[in-house]
């Protein structure tokens, strides 16, 4: 059994749910959790992470020093926490916070990080990822003193595996370094749910037409507890904003649910969002190359189409 330490990224003190897969990860053929928390109140959230197999929640804080502001500050702690509490193993999300820290620390302990992984066994060492616009998977073996991998959200299906979490509060001697502070975050204006993490994505491609006409693609996502993409082509038209561009020039997505609303079915726009669960396109051509790529195909005009989707929803 290997002690593996899970950093939780959180928003407003809740646990976000895409770290259930990366507990689902971590616990494996029941490996010792340890969540790595910083910034968020631990005692709230016991409970959610308990479910998940999670034994110890470390509340790690820096002695005086803003770990949130000093990214390199918090891949300090962090490495302190992993020092104190044995852990061998660090999974993060493949998000954008997890990446950030990850890199940091791998760079500190001068060890391998795989970030993007579709799995990792952590008995064997291995992680799998994606590679040339996810056009072949690659298993890598993971030799260094510590083993770091960020994995892809929504890649591991989260499975329960109830276990009495304790908190434990861990202050790290960090001192100070003002190299890189983080002055102010702003949340995306597009869309209430983080698109990498979103379970259900609707996207919109070229007959979009204009920025206003994203809404019956807001309101379908909205539906559904969604989020909504773009093709490049709607991003290079000033349709959405680049932050939600999908593709190999944008983000990657793993939804369970991706619909795509007048996407020709690029190679770039399917290598960010090729390993959703289920793909459904909407289109008006019946020769549309996303036909032969999709698990369900609807043939008509999106402007027909989604409302029409959104309204049975709605019942
Ligand atoms: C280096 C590089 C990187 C790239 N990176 C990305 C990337 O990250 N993401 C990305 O998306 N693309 C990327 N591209 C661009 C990519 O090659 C395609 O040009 C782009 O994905 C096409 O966007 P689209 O499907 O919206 O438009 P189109 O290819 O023009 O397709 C529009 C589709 O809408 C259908 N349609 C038209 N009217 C209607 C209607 N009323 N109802 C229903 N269907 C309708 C058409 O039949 C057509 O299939 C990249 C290209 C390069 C060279």
């Amino acid at each position: 059994m290997t002690k593996v330490a899970v950093l939780i990224e959180t928003t407003d003190n809740e646990v976000k749910a895409a770290n259930f897969g990366v507990l689902t990860a971590a616990h494996g053929d029941g490996h010792e959790i340890y969540a790595f928390l910083t910034g968020a109140d631990a005692e709230g959230c016991k409970a959610v992470l308990g479910k998940y197999g999670v034994g110890a929640i470390i509340s790690i804080e820096g002695d005086g020093a803003d770990l949130q502001a000093k990214p390199d500050l918090k891949a300090k702690a962090i490495i302190a926490a992993m020092k104190e509490y044995e852990t061998s193993v660090l999974l993060a999300l493949s998000s954008s916070e997890g990446r950030d820290i990850l890199a940091r620390v791998a760079a500190s302990l001068k060890v391998p990080l795989a970030t993007d992984c579709l799995s990792v066994d952590i008995s064997s060492s291995t992680v799998r990822k994606p590679y040339f616009s996810g056009k072949t998977i690659a298993t890598l073996k993971m030799n260094g003193a510590y083993f770091l991998s960020a994995i892809r959200p929504n890649a591991v299906e989260p499975a329960e595996a109830p276990a009495e979490a304790a908190v434990i509060s861990f202050t790290a001697v960090v001192g100070d370094y003002d190299g890189l502070v983080v002055k102010e975050i702003k949340q995306s204006s597009s869309g209430k749910v983080d698109l990498s993490e979103a379970n259900v994505i609707v996207s919109g491609g070229r007959p979009i037409g204009s920025e206003e006409n994203f809404k019956i693609l807001e309101e379908c996502a909205d539906a559904m507890g969604g989020a909504v993409g773009a093709s490049r082509v709607s991003v290079d038209e000033g349709y959405a904003p680049h932050s939600i561009q999908v593709g190999q020039t944008g983000k990657i997505v793993n939804p369970r649910l991706y619909i795509a609303c007048g996407i020709s079915g690029s190679v770039q726009h399917f290598a960010g969002m090729k390993t959703s669960k289920v793909i459904v396109a909407i289109n008006s051509d019946k020769d549309a190359p996303i036909f032969n790529k999709c698990d369900y195909g609807i043939v008509g005009d999106i402007f027909e189409v989604v409302p029409a989707l959104t309204a049975e929803l709605a019942k």
